[in-house]
């Protein structure tokens, strides 16, 4: 057994069984002068994983309008049917490659089909969905461009073995109950934090603008925080965050899942609790505006949790209950410092009588930029 991991990772996940002290010689060698690799990053039809593939580029690129588009397989991505499966990769956001370093870029895309038009779904059921979500946030965005919106996204995950078990869980039985592993330390309170030390170095030399890292209530799950981020970016930042996450656990032989209720029962479930501003709440007196947006969200309930999963509100109905930190899926509620409601208004920005407001409705595997979308037309826009 290598020290520290269960010997059943070890043995399911022949990414964890290779020898990793081979891989560098190889990484360490000179390529052709001028020439870098680009992983471009899109997100599939399921709306909650993500793909990637690397092309070879002569130059090195400084805006996304510098690179090609590309095209991909859709129907291998939940995207397409296979007699028509061509789709395009458009890339909107840059980021330094902390796998390959140097010259070496991540590039998110957003995908469109060979007509021009935003990608859509076919998977599994008749219906279409847009699976393109950024195309329709852009717009809100640009609408409400003067109200300087800002978000700041928690993004809680659990780590799971190859038999998708919580990572360090008993094969037969549970850990102890939940109360010491929230921001634990010890190897009896945490699991694995080597992902999440490598992963938030990972994201600081991206260019991601990571805020935080935190050990979470269930053991095995953890949380990072992406923001504050204005407009756009977030939704951009927070899924090339998510990229690198199952990338650095990919090479450890660990699954992280970004699933709201991995294990049923006494066990908190995972968010995606969403900070948002606007210039006015963060302007003296901006209560009063915080106030006026929690009015306008308490009467579009319905809407946000549409917006707020991937299933249109049927994952978040195993997490939403009214237990275990969440408020229930059915009513809206507002509090200061109530972390049993939909919005909460930290203490802080009460005390201050200003600052932003925290929606913790979002699910862990929501779209941002749907859930953001949602908050710009609701409070700005008025729509
Ligand atoms: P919690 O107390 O709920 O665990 P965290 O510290 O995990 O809160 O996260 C708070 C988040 O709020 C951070 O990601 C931060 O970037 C974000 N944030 C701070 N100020 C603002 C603001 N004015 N507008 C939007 N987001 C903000
Ligand atoms: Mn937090
Ligand atoms: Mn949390
Ligand atoms: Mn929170």
């Amino acid at each position: 057994m290598v020290h520290g991991m269960p010997n059943s990772t070890l043995e399911a996940s022949p990414n964890a069984a290779l020898n990793k002290t081979i891989l560098p010689k190889y990484m360490d060698l000179p390529i052709p002068e001028g020439k870098i690799q680009a992983m471009y990053v899109w997100v599939d039809g399921t709306g909650e994983n993500v793909r990637a593939k690397t092309r070879t580029l002569d130059f090195i690129p400084k805006d996304p309008s510098d690179l090609p588009i590309w095209n991909y397989d859709g129907s291998s991505c939940y995207q397409a049917e296979g007699g028509n499966s061509d789709m395009y990769l458009y890339p909107v956001a840059i980021f330094n490659d902390p796998f390959r370093r140097g010259n070496n870029k991540l590039v998110l895309c957003d995908t469109y089909k060979a007509n021009g038009k935003p990608a859509d779904v076919r998977g599994g059921h008749l219906e279409l969905v847009d699976t393109n979500k950024r195309h329709s946030c852009l717009k809100a965005m640009e609408a409400a461009k003067d109200h300087e919106p800002w978000f700041g996204i928690e993004q809680e995950y659990t780590l799971l073995d190859m038999d998708l078990r919580p990572l360090g869980w008993p094969k037969n039985g549970f850990p102890g109950p939940q109360g010491p592993y929230y921001c634990g330390v010890g190897a009896n309170k945490v699991y694995a934090r080597d992902i999440v030390e490598a992963h938030y170095r990972a994201c600081l030399y991206a260019g991601v603008n990571i805020a935080g890292s935190n050990a979470e209530v269930m053991p095995a799950q953890w949380e990072y925080q992406v923001g504050p981020c204005e407009g756009i970016s977030i939704g951009d930042q927070l899924w090339m965050s998510r990229f690198i996450l199952h990338r650095v656990a990919e090479e450890f032989g660990v699954v992280a899942t970004l699933d709201p209720k991995p294990m049923p029962g006494d066990w908190n479930g995972a968010g995606a609790h969403t900070n948002f501003s606007t210039k006015a709440m963060r302007d003296e007196n901006g209560i009063i505006e915080i106030e006026k947006a929690i009015d306008k969200l308490s009467r579009n309930h319905l809407r946000h949790i549409q917006a707020y999963d991937p299933k249109g509100g049927k994952d978040n109905e195993r997490r939403l209950t009214g237990r275990h930190e969440t408020s229930s899926i059915h009513d809206f509620s507002a509090g200061v410092a109530n972390r049993g409601a939909s919005i909460r208004i930290p203490r802080g920005c009460a005390e201050q009588k200003k600052g932003y407001l925290e929606d913790r409705r979002p699910s862990s595997n929501c779209d941002p930029y749907s859930v953001c979308e949602a908050l710009v037309r609701t409070c700005i826009l008025n729509e």
